[in-house]
This record gives C-alpha cells, sequence and structure tokens, in this order.
C-alpha cells in the first residue's frame, strides 16, 4: 500500500519535469535558425500589421487584467472554505504549491532574461560578455534582501521588547496582539510573541516579494506592447494569461498567509493585477521610441531582472520553502512532507513550462 503510494508520487514529481523538457526538446528541433540580430531598429517581418496589432492589445489588456485579479484572488477566497483554514493540511499544501511558483518565476523565468538581455548581440563586448554581471548582480540582491530581512526583524524585536517592558511596568502584563486565529495555551504570551514576529515576517516577505515579481510583470507587457506582430502577439496573449494566473496565484498564497486587512489587501490585488496591462500601455505608447533591444532597454531591464532573481529565489529558498519544511508542522509528519514536495513540484513544473512562451 505504502510502495504505491510512493511510486504514484514520484511518477508524478517526474512527469512534473518531463513535460517542460518534452517541450523545450520539441521546439529547438522545429524552430529556424536565429536571423542575424538588428540591433535598436524596428524589425521587419512578415507579420507586421499596426491596426491589427493594436486591437489584439486591447483585447490583452482587458484578458490579462481580469486573469490576474482571478489568480491572486483565487487564495485569498479560499480562507471560506473550512478545509483551508491555516491549522489544515490543505492550508500547508496551497503554500507550498505557492512557493513552487515563486521558485520558478526566480529561475526560470527572471534570471534567464537577465542572461538574454546582459549577454545580448546588441551590447559591446567589452564589459557585458566578459563578466557574468547577471549573477553578480543575483547574488548581491539576494544579500540586501538577507539584509532587509534580519535588520527589519532586529528592530522590529527591539520595539517589541521596549514596548513590553514598559508595559510590564504600567499594567503588568503584555496584552496580546494576535490576530485572528490561533492556540491559546498556557504559554499563550510567550507563543504569541513567537507568533507576531513571524506574522511581521510573513508581511515582509509578501512585500518584497510583490516588488520582485512587478519587475517580470512590467517587462513582459512592455515588449508585447512595443511589439506590432499580430502573429506573435496572439499566441502571446493566452500565454500571458496563464502567466499571470499562476504567478497571481503564487503571490496571493503569499499575501494570504500575511493576514492584511481588506484594504491592503485590494491594494496588493491591485497593484499586481494593473502591472502587466500598465507595461502594455507603456509598450504601446512608447513604441515608436522604445526597442527591446536598444543598448539602454537591454541594460536596464537585464539589470533590473537580475535584482529581482536574486530577490526571488532567495525569498523562494529561504523565506518561503525552508522556514515551513524545516518548521514545527512539516516535521511532524513526514506524509504531509512527501505530499507538500509534490504541491512545490507541481507549482514549479507548471511555472516552468510557462517559460516557454513568456
Ligand atoms: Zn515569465
Amino acid at each position: 500500500m505504502k510502495c504505491t503510494k510512493f511510486l504514484a508520487i514520484s511518477l508524478l514529481l517526474l512527469s512534473s519535469f518531463a513535460i517542460p523538457i518534452f517541450c523545450a526538446s520539441n521546439t529547438t528541433t522545429t524552430a529556424p535558425p536565429p536571423p542575424p540580430p538588428q540591433c535598436g531598429e524596428a524589425k521587419v517581418t512578415g507579420c507586421h500589421n499596426r491596426a491589427e496589432a493594436l486591437k489584439l492589445k486591447l483585447v490583452a489588456i482587458f484578458a490579462i487584467l481580469v486573469t490576474s485579479m482571478i489568480g491572486i484572488c483565487l487564495p485569498l477566497f479560499s480562507r471560506s472554505v473550512p478545509s483551508l483554514q491555516p491549522d489544515k493540511n490543505m492550508f500547508v499544501l496551497v503554500k507550498a504549491f505557492a512557493s513552487g511558483v515563486i521558485l520558478a518565476t526566480g529561475y526560470m523565468h527572471v534570471m534567464p532574461d537577465s542572461f538574454d538581455c546582459l549577454r545580448s548581440q546588441c551590447l559591446p563586448e567589452k564589459p557585458w560578455r566578459k563578466f557574468p554581471f547577471t549573477t553578480f548582480v543575483a547574488m548581491l540582491s539576494a544579500l540586501v534582501t538577507l539584509m532587509i530581512d534580519s535588520f527589519s526583524m532586529s528592530y522590529y524585536k527591539k520595539c517589541i521588547a521596549d514596548q513590553s517592558s514598559s508595559k510590564d511596568v504600567k499594567d503588568g502584563g503584555l496584552e496580546s496582539q494576535h490576530i485572528g486565529h490561533g492556540h491559546r495555551n498556557l504559554e499563550a504570551a510567550d507563543d504569541d510573541d513567537s507568533a507576531a514576529s513571524q506574522l511581521l515576517r510573513y508581511r515582509v516577505v509578501a512585500q518584497v516579494l510583490e516588488v520582485g515579481i512587478v519587475v517580470h510583470s512590467v517587462v513582459i507587457g512592455l515588449s508585447m506592447g512595443a511589439s506590432d506582430n499580430p502573429c506573435t502577439i496572439r499566441p502571446l496573449v493566452a500565454a500571458l494569461c496563464f502567466h499571470q494566473l499562476f504567478e497571481g496565484m503564487g503571490l496571493g498564497g503569499c499575501i494570504l498567509q500575511a493576514e492584511y486587512g481588506a484594504k491592503m489587501k485590494a491594494i496588493m490585488v491591485f497593484f499586481f493585477s494593473s502591472t502587466t496591462p500598465f507595461g502594455i500601455a507603456l509598450g504601446i505608447a512608447l513604441s515608436n521610441v522604445y526597442s527591446d533591444d536598444s543598448p539602454t532597454a537591454l541594460i536596464v531591464v537585464g539589470l533590473l531582472d537580475a535584482c529581482s532573481a536574486g530577490l526571488l529565489n532567495y525569498m523562494a529558498l529561504v523565506d518561503l520553502l525552508a522556514s515551513d519544511f524545516l518548521g514545527k508542522k512539516l516535521q511532524n509528519s513526514m506524509m504531509l512532507q512527501v505530499w507538500a514536495y509534490v504541491a512545490v513540484l507541481l507549482g514549479a513544473g507548471g511555472m516552468s513550462l510557462m517559460a516557454k512562451w513568456a
């Protein structure tokens, strides 16, 4: 019985990785050789129709807005489902899936984009292809993220310590500020303290993640908005919808555990769902001057992507995956741990598959 279960799980894991690989190998055999680079100027290809492209882009703006909202709200509304309460196993699996999506966004979407930009033939050979700027900037950005993480935590702990010591003198006890759910037992005060600092951590993570994801979302919108080629835009509309749906689910899972109020949630939902449409609109407005492969665009986009790649990789591995998998709940149950890994791999596998298009 146990054996068949494990067999099924390992098959699932394998398949979640086989799909992207299979698809990738499929494209490499059929794709024509890349055309010689034309840097910083509009490419004239067989498929070129301004009016048709504009119509498609307007459709894309609305379609992507709606799918982004659905994606990010899906985990948020899951609260009303009884089996998705924070102390239930299903909630752990949703979170693990979300972490997998974020991990793949960093490694499979943002990092390769940055490599493409900064190693482009359109940039001068001398500094750009002589030194791996992408990994250098990503490394620094991961360190800066760690600093933000650690300084904000120690600052907060200091504040709490000051507050509680002054309060202890005044009224002899720390009023618990624990929000909403939870377990009140004999060690409630101590528990509340660590729960509150855990909650603050989740909030820092959700905010920083949103910033990291937004960079990628604007850039993919921008390059679509600047394109005049209906043949590439048409499939891209569908791809970007799925992209935002998936990424929204990842981010939504992180916002969910930050337990924000309705107003803050609404702001974060709006901010995330409007970024790709905003990028497209900006691309349309700038389509006369903006070019994907002008040296300035390549450097700016490449460096921004590298920053957000470092940030996403650090956050996904340290703040989301390690903190959950090494945490109390998952360490207590081997079976839950296995299923959580399945969820991570499904999220990461799905998002990796999406890297084929955008
Ligand atoms: Zn992407």
